[in-house]
């Protein structure tokens, strides 16, 4: 994802969730897209967006779509993946086991409590959209965390896998997908 160009194929996939957001800024930033339903639908993708949504919703369609095993063979393949909220929550501990770090569901409260507030990233302020967002309470080694609001981390790396608690999709701001 960091050199997205005309040749770029990234999957977002698409069980649930908010997956239109996110296919916008790609395009937008020149990338070819593929939502992704099945295991053949991973197929030849530079790369990956795990969206957000309804994690419990997203891994039972993981699960009746036999996409477990695929997804874990595409991320272990060191190919890029970007996730946002309910997509960083299907990555921890507790779900695919895929980034070592543990989340807290719902962690600012019910849907009223959603909310919009600046992120320290990158040496500059993101806008942060928070909806319903989890909190990210424990990071594991080899997780850096590369995005935080106050004190808490709101984005972490590790290797190839980018994870936000917020939606970089959802702001007229493309540089975390760029
Ligand atoms: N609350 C959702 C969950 O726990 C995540 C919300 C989101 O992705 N915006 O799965």
């Amino acid at each position: 994802l960091v050199t997205v160009g005309g040749s770029r194929l990234v999957g977002v996939l698409a069980l649930q969730g908010g997956v239109a957001a996110h296919v916008r800024h790609l395009r937008t930033l020149g990338a070819e897209t593929r939502e992704v339903r099945t295991p053949a639908d991973l197929a030849g993708l530079d790369g990956l967006v795990l969206p957000g949504g309804e994690s419990t919703t997203m891994m039972l369609g993981i699960d009746r779509e036999g996409l477990t095993e695929p997804i874990r063979e595409f991320v272990s393949g060191g190919q890029p993946v970007l996730a946002t909220c309910a997509g960083t929550i299907i990555l921890d501990d507790d779900h695919l086991g895929l980034l070592d770090i543990s989340c807290e569901r719902n962690a600012y409260g019910a849907q009223t409590r959603s909310f919009e507030g600046g992120v320290s990233w990158s040496g500059t302020t993101f806008p942060g959209v928070f909806i319903r967002a989890p909190k990210i309470t424990r990071v594991g080694d080899g997780v850096n965390v590369i995005a935080a609001r106050g004190e808490e981390p709101a984005g972490v790396r590790s290797g190839a896998i980018t994870a936000y608690t917020f939606h970089p999709e959802l702001t007229a701001d493309e540089r975390i997908h760029r």
